[in-house]
């Protein structure tokens, strides 16, 4: 489920009076360049994985969180069309991504650990899944006359976000996939990935490569201290 899917009025009079295409131009013109790492198995599928493994720690507790900021937030949902171009973030709206984040992270965990969820952590996705309408408005105007479209006026950019967002990890967690979730193995990476294979323990080659090189090193040293 991604933003901008309305129902657009069939032939608009004047299509650069459109709000619709207006918004859809300005998706084009802000095509996804991701930042971060490589995306975990999963999350190409997935925008809750996403979203979970937006938080990134590297050795030498290089942590890089790429909502801590309003800027790096509005980054991360443009590059994922969740937002228009232009949208503008505040300090709380990014608060918000975050604690939607740590809710999945703590529903992930429970779901990988077969534990109970957290209670708040399944109220945290509920809410967020019933912020903003999902289902495609009634809209009249002089212009277009009567038509459906999405509901999402500038001011709900986020809810909307975080509703597609919390839409996405209710489906993950239900879906056949939720049984290959796994967090990554290699210390310190707190990434999930969906195991494309059984084996399969890192989210990606750099952390698999370092765990190798570890373990490798501990032969060595256990073979001189021997
Ligand atoms: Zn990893």
């Amino acid at each position: 489920m991604r933003l901008m899917k309305e129902t657009a009025p069939a032939a608009p009079a004047d299509p650069a009076a459109d709000p619709v295409a207006d918004l859809a131009a300005d998706l084009a013109a802000a095509r996804p360049v991701r930042s971060g790492p490589p995306l975990a198995p999963g999350a190409d599928r997935y925008l809750a994985l996403d979203l979970a493994n937006s938080d990134l720690a590297f050795p030498g507790s290089r942590d890089v969180d790429l909502l801590g900021t309003p800027e790096s937030a509005r980054e991360w949902l443009v590059t994922r069309e969740l937002a228009p171009a232009e949208t503008v973030l505040y300090d709380v709206c990014a608060g918000r991504l975050r604690a939607l984040r740590d809710a999945v992270r703590a529903l992930l965990s429970a779901r990988v650990e077969d534990a109970v969820a957290p209670a708040d952590a399944v109220r945290a996705v509920n809410d967020a899944l019933t912020s903003a309408p999902s289902a495609a408005l009634l809209h009249w105007d002089d212009v277009h006359g009567p038509y459906r479209a999405q509901a999402h006026p500038i001011d709900q950019i986020v809810n909307h976000a975080i509703a597609v967002l919390a839409a996405d990890a209710a489906d993950l967690l239900t879906a056949p996939d939720a049984a290959r979730l796994t967090p990554c193995g290699a210390t310190p990476c707190r990434r999930f990935l969906v195991r494309t294979h059984a084996s399969r323990q890192w989210c990606s080659t750099r952390c698999g490569d370092r765990v190798r090189a570890a373990r490798a090193y501990a032969r060595r040293t256990r073979g001189t201290a021997d």
